[in-house]
């Protein structure tokens, strides 16, 4: 039959889904996905809930829709993992030829999609959204996140873009660079940066939370930064040279200014609070290099263990025709 052949002949595009214990979110975004698909006629569409091992009902909830929707597919991890991790698997599993990442809470509006496919027609590989403003988000949380973006920027060569999430279309060739990065600790922001091929943003405005609550807190974040600079950088390491440089001129030029006053006045003994000024101060800087060599010692050892990174208890299998 003739619609039969225009199917094979349609591109598939697969939505990325990660959720982590966010049965509240789910329906709203079934909801607004659905109307999406509506909108979108020219693509086979491909919708992969990841369960990244939620302790409530969202894999239930997927399983439910999955029986009602064929486009529904959901992979499920044998644990939580966190949100890298569980897009890392996705992309393993991902049968789309156009791949979106979307948040479950629907703070990124998936309608902007269709501005991504737009695009993404036009032979962009990489359509990310940028968020023009964050609605529902602190005020303290925003100033960190823009600093940190900052920060990253001036130390790290790859550009990384600002106040960019996740939420973004990449094209197959841009999974398949992604799949080939072997490390085990991932900060996928900057790996979308070094991958390189054409990226084009589009603006849009980040909508709060639609339910339940976020999964990051300050510690998260704090190593999620933590992560980023070390994994893209070897900056803290070159600043701790330079550091150490810079004080051992300075205790040279100090110790040649005793040696002379020693020599011209004689030696006396007071000199308590200098000495355990320097001693200290010297002491902290040790010290602070030593963690950030050990920071990236710790990395390469867990890289070196080369653990698998991450199971999956549950595959629903895709219902897209794939040769
Ligand atoms: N998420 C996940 N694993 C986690 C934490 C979060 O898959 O360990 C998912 C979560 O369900 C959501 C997305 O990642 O779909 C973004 O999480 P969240 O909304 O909590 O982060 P925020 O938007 O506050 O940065
Ligand atoms: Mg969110």
């Amino acid at each position: 039959m003739l619609w039969e052949d225009d199917d094979v002949s349609k591109e598939v595009l697969s939505i990325i889904i990660p959720m982590y214990n966010e049965e509240e979110s789910l329906p709203y975004l079934y909801d607004r996905l659905v109307r999406l698909g509506d909108k979108i006629e020219n693509y086979t569409l491909e919708f992969l809930f990841v369960n990244d091992g939620s302790s409530d009902n969202s894999l239930t909830m997927v399983k439910e829709l999955r029986e009602i929707d064929a486009r529904v597919c959901y992979l499920s991890l044998s644990r939580n993992f966190g949100k890298e991790v569980a897009m890392g698997a996705a992309f393993d599993y991902v049968n789309g030829d156009a791949v979106v990442i979307i948040d479950a809470d629907l703070q990124d509006p998936p309608e902007l999609i269709l501005e991504m496919l737009k695009y993404y027609e036009e032979g962009y590989d990489d359509v990310y959204a940028k968020r023009k403003s964050r609605e529902g988000e602190t005020w303290l949380k925003k100033m960190t996140s823009k600093t940190f973006y900052r920060v990253l920027h001036t130390v790290s060569r790859v550009p990384i873009q600002q106040d960019t999430g996740d939420f973004r279309l990449l094209s197959r060739r841009a999974i398949e660079a992604l799949k080939s990065f072997p490390e085990k600790q991932r900060y996928t922001k900057g790996m979308f940066s070094l991958i390189g091929f054409k990226k084009i943003a589009i603006e849009f405005d980040r909508d709060p939370r639609v339910a339940g609550s976020t999964k990051w807190n300050y510690f998260k974040l704090m190593e999620l930064a933590v992560e980023g600079i070390t994994s893209f950088t070897l900056a803290p390491l070159r600043i701790s040279t330079y550091i150490g440089i810079i004080t051992s001129l300075c205790a040279m030029v100090y110790a040649t200014f005793i040696f002379i006053k020693t020599v011209i006045y004689g030696i006396d003994v007071p000199g308590y609070a200098s000495l355990m000024c320097v001693v200290l101060f010297l002491g902290g800087v040790q010290l602070l290099c030593l963690g950030v060599i050990g920071e990236y010692l710790g990395r390469i050892f867990i890289e070196a263990k080369a653990r698998p990174l991450y199971f999956i208890d549950e595959y629903s299998g895709t219902s897209v025709d794939i040769e």
